[in-house]
């Protein structure tokens, strides 16, 4: 439920990233322990899922036995499925309402479950088993085809057909926060000379959201479209670092390796799609008409801005490079997992899915580097006379997403990383 007349007791700003309605999960370790444990944001705080569980603040008997909140990632309670998920979130809303006395006259409990945001570190929120990046905005397709194959042949055959994507690597995706070290690799920047190794010359963000699969499906057993909703647990912020030097060599003909794998970003609360279910838009329009197997009824766009900050060394505070938003996505969220598992391939809990960079119809909403400065030909112009083409050491890229409400807003929080000199040997 997203209700834009529910308030709770403590004060929220009607700009504030997490409300009431929003309540992302996360995972944190409060200052007096060690112990990570699963909380949700609610303004300025951070609620301790675990404790409340131990206490018996929630009804389900299964809860209580099983401790999916005692853990040190979200796994074991997106495993459970949508109706748990939704009758957790629905207990939540009710103990944080302005009008319910349980939690709001317990000073005793508020210290236990009630955290400063600024008091607990807050860690990589899920064991991402499996990380599936797609390449679902027709803009960015576009974009990149353009500079690389000419305007006739941007976009493949395929690409207005499937979801196209591409197995990314799960153990480098790492929380806001974290310094990403320059890559170094194998480039071959003239062709007629032999290629070279060192840093990468090319380094780029990528504007993107990711969702997180909740409840999978057996080997064999593929999620249908119909079925797919039921299975997204919530969403994030992901930059999915690039190295396009090294991506543009290694490439042919299996596709993306070295020059991405190095370091995925993504933001620490995962934002649950009950708290988007307002912001369901139509999307773009589909010519031609996919395939049965990617078609459903309703609407399964979501209407969420999108921005990307820069800072450079030199600058005292970010400047903002990009504006988008995932609406602009050409396949959804259900069509990436219908697709994905269509050929029985089993998607568990935790696995992560990003949508690919996601860039708007407008040269000031794309979603790289490598479009926003086209190549390098248009370096992009910075506060203070500075320019950049790619990224250079020092540079600090935030990404920033939010849902705007009829007087409350559902935010993402932030992705964001600095980047460190290579190291190369
Ligand atoms: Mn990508």
């Amino acid at each position: 439920m997203t209700d834009p007349s529910l308030a709770s007791f403590l004060d929220v700003d009607a700009d504030h990233p997490f409300p009431i309605q929003n309540l992302p999960y996360g995972v944190f370790t409060p200052p007096e322990t060690t112990v990570p444990r699963a909380g949700v944001a609610i303004g300025d705080h951070v609620l301790d899922l675990a404790v409340l569980n131990d206490d018996g603040l929630f009804d389900a008997p299964e809860l209580r036995n099983t401790r999916p909140f005692a853990q040190p990632t979200l796994n074991d309670f997106m495993a459970l499925d949508a109706s748990a998920w939704a009758a957790v979130r629905e207990r939540l809303q009710t103990l944080l309402r302005t009008d319910t006395p349980e939690l709001r006259d317990d000073a005793a409990l508020r210290e236990r479950v009630l955290h400063p945001r600024a008091d607990v570190t807050l860690q990589l929120p899920v064991d991402i088993g499996d990380y599936t990046d797609f390449y679902s905005s027709k803009q960015h397709a576009t974009n990149v085809g353009t500079m690389f194959r000419g305007a006739e042949n941007a976009l493949k055959d395929n690409w207005v057909h499937l979801p196209v994507g591409y197995h990314g690597r799960a153990s480098s995706v790492i929380l806001s926060g974290r310094d990403v070290r320059r890559p170094c690799g194998q480039t071959r920047p003239n062709d007629d000379e032999p290629p070279v190794f060192g840093p990468t010359q090319l380094l780029d963000f990528e504007l993107e959201t990711g969702f997180f699969v909740g409840d999978g499906n057996e080997l064999g057993t593929p999620i249908t479209i119909d079925e797919a909703d039921d299975h997204i647990f919530g969403m994030v912020l992901v930059n999915d670092w690039s190295a396009r030097d090294i991506q543009g060599w290694e490439y042919d003909p299996l596709g993306p390796f070295l020059g991405k794998s190095f370091a995925t970003t993504i933001s620490p609360w995962v934002v649950p799609m009950a708290a988007l279910e307002p912001f369901r838009t139509e999307g773009p329009t589909r010519d031609p008409e996919p395939l049965n197997y990617l078609r459903a009824e309703g609407d399964a766009a979501y209407d969420v801005t999108l921005e990307v900050d820069l800072q450079t060394p030199s600058m005292s505070s970010p400047h903002t490079v990009c504006r988008s938003n995932t609406k602009h996505l050409y396949w959804t969220m259900r069509q990436q997992l219908a697709h994905h598992t269509t050929n029985g391939c089993n998607a568990r809990p935790g696995d992560l899915m990003a949508s690919g960079t996601i860039s708007g119809p407008t040269e000031a909403s794309y979603g790289s580097m490598l479009e926003l400065s086209w190549r390098g030909e248009k370096p992009v112009p910075l506060p203070g006379d500075e320019t950049r083409s790619f990224l250079e050491d020092g540079d600090r890229v935030i990404l920033r997403g939010y849902a705007e409400g009829n007087g409350y807003r559902i935010g993402f929080g932030t992705a964001e990383g600095k980047i460190l000199p290579a190291a190369c040997t």
